[in-house]
Order: structure tokens, then C-alpha cells, then sequence
């Protein structure tokens, strides 16, 4: 028996996602990124089920060091690069790949007298999403101080991201190739990397030496009008947890925390082992479904930090201990509840909190 709540992961699915990854774009080596803990699936074990990567991306230095010091050895990237001379030292001797895109980073790597140069690096081009990068004047003057630095040794890459590659079709993203095809050209053709899930599914013209996806690794379609299975891939994650205890209410009794909902009629209620405490989305209060025994019924009231209540007035034969999915499954994706929750995807498989067990299935 599980102890609820879990999040099962599925690693055969994360490994048909990452090939799905490598058939739309199969001139590309594979950036794959497991940032925010592998977005909420665990880094290590993501890292380890998508072994077949060319390279992996984390978002912030203390991410790569944990992998590391578990054993990853692939090349891993940091996103927002290093913040201190420190930073630097710590990156180049666990060859840790910084992406440079704030021209303090460039004064680090002069300053530094590093005892393993870094042996790849990206500089990030501002190219229309105005987050992170140098524009395309800066970045003539910021490869070559790269090209040039006695403390790299390996390529400097060219990376940049789309702010609106979601939306298919958008001018913006031929706006933003456009931007990074005119640096690229000025400055050589180094490696370029691009795409994220996004890009990867329906731009090709951004698949170059590398493209760069999270999101579809994990199952999850990127586009609000496609679903994943539509695009050839499988969830990864579903969430489940267990009915702890079942009331009949009467007519006009009131359920959590405001009294938010009331009972229209004598019927059941279940109580389940979840709430906001391990990152079901309170935003989902009197809103959210849940699958019980393959049927959809509702969150009553408001999400608990550690239960929720669910409409059992509809299932006969439910008993405490009976398990109930809170996505995950093909009648209940985790794209149709971050929906309910009015967020994305993302932030609900980030969401779920180190109180939730991980349990890996299919390794
Ligand atoms: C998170 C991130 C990605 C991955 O994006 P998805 O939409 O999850 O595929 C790629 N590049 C950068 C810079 C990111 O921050």
C-alpha cells in the first residue's frame, strides 16, 4: 500500500517524451531541462531515466552542484549563470556550464584566475522576450570577450528563448529568429540553441545545433488547443491521494474553512488527504475536480492546507482508504486542472511539495 498523498512518475513515459524530442528535431543535439527539482518530478531520477540527453539545463548554480554531487555527469548548464567571482570558481570546478547574459558576469570571468577553465559556455542574446541577455549590439563586443578569456578553454554558444512560442503562428517568433540569425551571422555561426518544448513542436526552423525543452518531457503540452496526446506524448506524473474519511451531511450543512459551500441536499462527503500544504492549487476551491473510480466529481468548499472535501453523492460504494486521482490520468490532465486553477501546467507539477512522496514507476 502507498502511503498517500504520491506522485507517481512515470520513467518509460519521460524516455518516450525525450525520443518524441529527438524525432521532431533529429539533426539536434538535445539540451533537456530539469530545473525546479526536474519541474517537480525529482532532478536526479529525471536526469538519470533521460540519460540519452546530449546535455542537461538547470535554472540556478545550487541545482547543477546537487547534481553533481549525485554523479550526473553529462554537461550541465545554468540558465541564470554565477552572481559572484565565488560562483564562478565553485561552476568551473565542478564543470558547470554558466550561461553569461549580464555584462557583470563578463566582469567576473575577467577578474577570476580560474584553476579549471570552464570548457562551455553560453552567452544568452536578448532577442525580444527583454528577460535576460545582451542586445544584438552588445553581443559582438560580449562573444569576444568570451572567445577571448584565458578562463575558457571549450565553444561559446549562442542561446536566446521565445517569449511567444505558444502561440503558433505569432510574427513575434519570426521577429526573434530573425534577431538571432543576424547575431549568429555577425559573429561566425557558433552553436545556437533555441528552442524550448514550445519551439521544438511546431517551430523547426528553431531547431539548430541544440534545441532546449522542459515542458514535453514531461507529457505536457505547451499549446492551451492541443493536448499532449495529440502530440505523440505521455504524462509523466499523476498525482493521487486517499479518501481519510466519508460524512453525510444534511441539507444546508455548511464544508471548510467560510462555509464556502453548502449542502443542497442530506448526501456524502469525502474527505481526502490533500490540500495546499502539498501543492494542490488553492485556487481550485468549489472549482476542481478529482477522479474517484474513473468518474469526475467535485472539490466542495475550500482546499485545506492539508485536505480537500469531494462530492460522493454520485458513487454508491466508496469507503475510507478508497484512492482518488488528482490528475494525471486521460480523463483528468494535469493541462484540464491547471485550467480549473486558472495557472499553467508548469506551476501545478512545480507545485508539489517535498510532503508529497515521489514514487517511480517503470525505470
Ligand atoms: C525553462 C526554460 C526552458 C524550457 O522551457 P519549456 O517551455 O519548459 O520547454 C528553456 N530555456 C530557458 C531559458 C528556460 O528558462
Amino acid at each position: 500500500m502507498p502511503t498517500y498523498p504520491v506522485a507517481t512518475v512515470d520513467l518509460a513515459a519521460l524516455k518516450h517524451n525525450l525520443k518524441r524530442v529527438k524525432q521532431l528535431a533529429p539533426n539536434s543535439k538535445v539540451m533537456s531541462v530539469i530545473k525546479a527539482n526536474g519541474y517537480g518530478h525529482g532532478s536526479l531520477q529525471v536526469a538519470q531515466a533521460l540519460a540519452d540527453s546530449d546535455a542537461f539545463a538547470v535554472a540556478r548554480l545550487n541545482e547543477g552542484i546537487q547534481l553533481r554531487q549525485a554523479g550526473v555527469e553529462h554537461d550541465i548548464v545554468v540558465l541564470e549563470g554565477i552572481h559572484s567571482i565565488e560562483q564562478l570558481q565553485q561552476a568551473a570546478e565542478l564543470k558547470l556550464s554558466p550561461v553569461i547574459h549580464h555584462p557583470s558576469q563578463l566582469d567576473y570571468l575577467k577578474a577570476a584566475e580560474l584553476t579549471t577553465p570552464l570548457a562551455f559556455c553560453w552567452l544568452m542574446i536578448e532577442s525580444g522576450m527583454h528577460r535576460l541577455g545582451f542586445s544584438a549590439q552588445a553581443s559582438q563586443q560580449a562573444f569576444e570577450q568570451l572567445s577571448q578569456s584565458h578562463n575558457i578553454t571549450g565553444p561559446v554558444g549562442l542561446m536566446s528563448h521565445f517569449a511567444n512560442a505558444d502561440t503558433k503562428g505569432d510574427s513575434r517568433n519570426q521577429k526573434q529568429l530573425e534577431t538571432v540569425y543576424n547575431v549568429a551571422q555577425q559573429l561566425g555561426n557558433p552553436q545556437l540553441n533555441l528552442a524550448n518544448s514550445a519551439a521544438v513542436l511546431s517551430l523547426q526552423q528553431s531547431h539548430q545545433h541544440w534545441v532546449r525543452p522542459g515542458l514535453m518531457l514531461y507529457g505536457i503540452s505547451p499549446f492551451d488547443d492541443v493536448s499532449a496526446t495529440e502530440l505523440g506524448l505521455q504524462a509523466v506524473m499523476t498525482l493521487t491521494a486517499q479518501i481519510i474519511s466519508i460524512e453525510q451531511v444534511k441539507q444546508g450543512d455548511q464544508v471548510g474553512y467560510g462555509g464556502d459551500w453548502q449542502a443542497p441536499k442530506s448526501m456524502r462527503v469525502g474527505t481526502v488527504n490533500i490540500g495546499y500544504g502539498d501543492g494542490y492549487n488553492r485556487q481550485l476551491s468549489n472549482l476542481g475536480q478529482v477522479l474517484v473510480q474513473g468518474q469526475k466529481v467535485d472539490v466542495l468548499g475550500r482546499v485545506s492546507m492539508d485536505m480537500i472535501c469531494i462530492d460522493l453523492s454520485s458513487l454508491n460504494e466508496i469507503e475510507v482508504g478508497q484512492e482518488v486521482i488528482l490528475w494525471g490520468d486521460k480523463e483528468l490532465t494535469v493541462e484540464q486542472v491547471a485550467k480549473q486553477a486558472k495557472t499553467i501546467a508548469y506551476e501545478m507539477v512545480c507545485q508539489v511539495s517535498p510532503r508529497v512522496k515521489r514514487n517511480y514507476i517503470n525505470g
